[in-house]
């Protein structure tokens, strides 16, 4: 049974818990560093990533989690979570602190006011057919990706809001409050396949 970490600073990690005790995988809320050594895997959650990485920085998480993901740990960062993966971003406040783990440049709050929040179908290839629906909560989009990194969904004007690179993954919306379990269950096969 993988054992799934969800950082549990700030933010809906709660959302990703349920979805994960629904699949029958083991999800553990991380605040303390050497929590980091019991998974397999790790979410960072939405919620307010400067926020989340102030806190990171006050619980002396950033860098064991940067060493961790550097070493190979699955790890999936959704709306928050996928800003502080990534490599840059164009509107961090002073300070703000990324991970640096996805090679991608993403736009905070990308969606102007009237569209800060939609729900939408998404096509998710990886997924199988049936469109994914999902929410977008002031999320970002991602605005440039390296070579390396494999898109996973856009939206109908082609604004690229899934990615992923190797064992890593980002989600510019709210797969953990869709209903569908179908993208933690992706994730998951990605912990397993490193884990076996
Ligand atoms: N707007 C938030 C940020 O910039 C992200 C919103 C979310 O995670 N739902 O951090």
């Amino acid at each position: 049974l993988p054992r799934i970490g969800v950082l549990a600073l700030q933010g809906d990690f709660e959302a990703h818990l349920r979805m994960l005790a629904e699949l029958g995988a083991e999800g553990k809320a991380i605040r303390l560093p050497e929590q980091l050594e019991e998974i397999n895997g790790i979410i960072i959650p939405g919620g307010e990533s400067t926020t989340i990485g102030k806190l990171m920085i006050e619980y002396n998480l950033l860098e064991p989690l940067r060493q961790k993901i550097r070493d190979g740990i699955p790890v999936w960062g959704t709306c928050a979570g996928l800003i502080l993966l990534s490599q840059e971003t164009d509107n961090a406040l002073a300070g703000q602190p990324l991970l640096a783990s996805l090679d991608i440049k993403v736009r905070r709050n990308a969606f102007g006011s009237q569209r800060e929040s939609f729900e939408t179908d998404l096509v998710v290839p990886e997924l199988g057919e049936a469109p994914f629906h999902t929410f977008f909560i002031r999320g970002p989009l991602v605005e440039k990706v390296g070579p390396g990194v494999e898109v996973l969904a856009t939206l109908d004007d082609g604004t690229i809001v899934a990615v992923r690179e190797g064992t890593r993954l980002g989600t510019a919306f709210h797969p953990e409050v869709s209903g569908d379990t179908r993208f933690h269950q992706y994730f998951l096969r990605i912990v397993e396949s490193v884990s076996n």
